[in-house]
């Protein structure tokens, strides 16, 4: 017997729904189906008994619970941070990471295998681009971060989710805005829209397209450079996609959506942290309701360059101050590990 052709985490609930009302059962039965999997956490037919067996028999041979298998797991020894190697059907492996920071949770997630970026300090893009994921490969890490507490701490859910794993989310729009949709639903995982970070490399079109559409996530732009050359020394992306052009974007998005946009900067020790940096940051972004994520270089086995230290960001900080733009200091978390900020990779 072929495998059936449906993943079930690839599906929104309205896709659900309507499957289910053409196999010729109640929609009731798809929004208890819903139910069991993102509230109760099961997908064990034999404990959802209140489903009638026709419809159960119906609905296992038209779909399948394909969710990423846990290869590895790792334990940072800062006590906060869990990384998972999950491995894809197809043998493919992406990274999702578990981060406690003063009792809230955050789940990083994957939205690529690999990426197709090429930004020099970044593991990811050091490794070079596999394949899209699916909505269902994406919504599957969430769900395993989320069952992870629930076996950790009873009762404990996801709250919090960044994309800013493995991969550029908006080259991979409409897979990850789909998982997006699956994991705000109301009736499941619920995250809130303000409790969701996506991360972008500065797609614009994406940019673009986000601003015009009503999904209230957050956006982050990496922007590491302040100049064209400087960025595009970093970003291969910003030839594609010049800083103008993204600025232009950025504004554009802000207007529309009437929300901050949280800038990313990893610092680099003598590379884009001097105080002249820093006062083109201030002037480039000055105006804009913009935050400033500072994030020290994390270590890559393709880069050499060296983290700022902390005086230096601080002072960074000031002047950044000077210009009305708030920024915070990123926590260095599971560095042991290789789960911070672009240290994430995989054998592909
Ligand atoms: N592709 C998206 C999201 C994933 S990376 C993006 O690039 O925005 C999340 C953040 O980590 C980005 O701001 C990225 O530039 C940054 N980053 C990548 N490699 C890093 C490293 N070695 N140290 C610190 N930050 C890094
Ligand atoms: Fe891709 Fe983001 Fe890494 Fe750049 S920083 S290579 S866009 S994952």
């Amino acid at each position: 017997m072929s495998a059936p052709p449906l993943n079930f985490f690839d599906l929104t609930r309205e896709a659900l729904r309507l499957h289910t009302v053409r196999w010729g059962f109640s929609p009731v039965h798809a929004a208890r189906l819903w139910s069991y999997v993102y509230v109760e956490r099961t997908e064990d037919w034999a404990r959802m008994a209140d489903l009638p067996a026709r419809f159960r028999d119906r609905v296992a041979a038209e779909l399948a619970f394909v969710r990423p298998a846990v290869a590895v797991e790792t334990h940072s020894r800062d006590g906060f941070t869990r990384k998972y190697l999950l491995a894809l059907a197809d043998g493919r492996q992406i990274e999702t990471v578990l981060m406690r920071y003063t009792g809230r949770v955050t789940a990083c997630i994957s939205s690529q295998a690999g990426c197709a970026m090429g930004c020099v300090f970044c593991a990811t893009g050091q490794m070079g681009f596999t394949r899209h994921l699916t909505p269902g490969e994406i919504v599957a890490q969430a769900l395993h971060v989320d069952r992870a507490l629930a076996e950790a701490a009873a009762g404990e859910r996801l709250r919090n989710l960044v994309l800013m794993g493995m991969g550029e989310p908006l080259h991979n729009y409409d897979a990850v805005m789909t998982a997006v949709d699956i994991l705000r639903d109301p009736s499941g995982l619920a995250l809130g829209a303000r409790k969701i970070t996506l991360s972008t490399v500065g797609v614009v079109p994406g940019i673009l397209r986000l601003a015009d559409e009503a999904r209230p996530i957050h956006l982050a732009v990496s922007l590491h450079g302040a100049t064209q050359a400087e960025r595009a020394a970093l970003v291969p992306a910003a030839r594609k996609w010049p800083l103008e052009e993204l600025m232009d974007a950025c504004r554009y998005y802000i207007a529309k959506q009437e929300r901050r946009i949280f800038y990313e900067w990893t610092l680099i020790e003598g590379k884009n942290d001097t105080a002249d940096t820093a006062h083109a940051v201030g002037r480039l972004l000055q105006g804009q309701r913009a935050q400033v994520n500072l994030i020290p270089l994390n270590p890559t086995s393709g880069y050499a360059g060296i983290p700022t230290g902390r005086e230096a960001a601080r002072r960074f900080q000031e002047i950044l101050r000077e210009y009305g733009l708030p920024s915070t200091i990123r926590q260095r978390r599971g560095i042991d590990i290789a789960a911070g900020c672009g240290q994430l990779a995989a054998a592909n």
